[in-house]
């Protein structure tokens, strides 16, 4: 596995406007575009239906550095949300129908001032969501109590988990990953999260190790719960199931493996109209370290900033935003193929 980010490497794919040039390219390995296949059933433009959701990716630093990121985390990355920053983030939202803030990273918990950050949400009463890659919680002693601040903030846990062994875990998520995933989800579960009657809930997410789409969301659920229960004695509340979008380092993944023009086949053949009407970038808005804005982390990490509307934190204009265009491009198919995938796993 790749040991250093993108960014790193200094990759050409580390940059945006690759990945966009590749993207866009749709004619030469014969598939239609995105907009083409909205078109017909009635949701183009695709247009937001609220905005219940802010997801702020909190800066780029993580103490992972997985295969398939599609952010291109890493140690290296030096990107950090200012308190100024989040600062203008909670100004916004104070008084709003935004009910949930939903943190990324990175690793969001590698932020200076992300506790005080979840603090100054939780006082407003909005419910916090943190996508915790877990082995921070074990990768530091100031670390280690994450899970009672989680719990005295009643914050959701989402984690990633790929596979309930560590050979498939640690290929995609780097050596050793599973040992400390399974040693942190021990702590939380010690604490209250995934068990019975603490609503204190726990999330996984299950995303494929390689260039295919994920089985059904309920059966690998089921397959999760009773081989963590059994081997692990590990309890946990939903999975979700998410299709890798062909960008960042999946993108570069699928390019060095020959299969990024059979993985975009595969995205546009299964694309579901269902799952086109629910994406989740209709009651989202994303927002990155530097506070620009955008209609999702993908969007976000393609630098494709929300149109006809203000593009920064400090400018945040509810009139327009509820009224904008969605941008879409062909990573887009990556959200509707199938039963769907989001940040909230399947969609249909
Ligand atoms: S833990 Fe998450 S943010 Fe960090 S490298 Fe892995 S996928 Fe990326
Ligand atoms: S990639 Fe983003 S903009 Fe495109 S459909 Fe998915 S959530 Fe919406």
């Amino acid at each position: 596995m790749s040991l250093a980010t993108l960014n790193r490497q200094q990759h050409e794919l580390a940059k945006a406007a690759s990945q966009v040039e590749i993207l866009d390219d749709n004619e030469s390995i014969g598939i239609p575009t995105f907009k083409e296949k909205l078109e017909p059933i009635g949701l183009f433009p695709l247009k937001p239906t609220g905005v219940d959701i802010f997801q702020i990716n909190v800066g780029k630093m993580c103490n992972q550095v997985c295969k398939h990121c599609h952010v291109d985390a890493g140690p290296d990355r030096k990107e950090i949300m200012t308190r100024e920053t989040m600062q203008q983030i909670l100004d916004t939202i104070r008084g709003t129908d935004v009910q949930t803030v939903d943190l990324t990273g990175g690793a969001p918990e590698m932020n200076p001032d992300f506790r005080w950050f979840v603090e100054e949400i939780s006082a407003m009463g909005k419910s916090v969501i943190v996508r915790c890659n877990l082995t921070i919680i074990v990768a530091n002693p100031k670390y280690n109590d994450l899970p009672e601040f989680y719990k005295k903030h009643k914050i959701q846990v989402v984690s990633s988990l790929p596979y309930f062994a560590a050979r498939r875990t640690d290929a995609q998520r780097g050596e050793g990953v599973f040992e400390k995933s399974i040693k942190a989800l021990k702590m939380l579960n010690e604490v209250g999260y995934g068990m019975p009657d603490t609503g204190l809930k726990l999330d996984l997410v299950y995303n494929p190790s390689g260039a295919f789409l994920p089985g059904d969301q309920m059966e690998l659920q089921a397959e999760f719960k009773s081989k963590l229960r059994e081997l692990y004695d590990i309890e946990f509340n939903e999975l979700y199931a998410i299709t890798n979008l062909p960008i960042s380092r999946f993108l570069d993944y699928l390019r060095n493996t020959d299969n990024y023009e059979d993985y975009m086949h595969e995205l546009v053949n299964a694309f579901n109209p269902a799952a086109a009407a629910g994406v989740m970038c209709r009651n989202t808005i994303s927002v990155s370290w530097d506070g620009y804005l955008y209609d999702c982390d993908f969007n976000q990490m393609l630098d494709m900033k929300l149109e006809n509307t203000a593009t920064h934190i400090s400018e945040f204009d509810w009139n327009t935003v509820n009224d904008r265009p969605i941008r879409i491009s062909q990573h887009c198919f990556g959200c509707t193929a199938g039963a769907g995938s989001s940040c909230g796993g399947a969609t249909t």
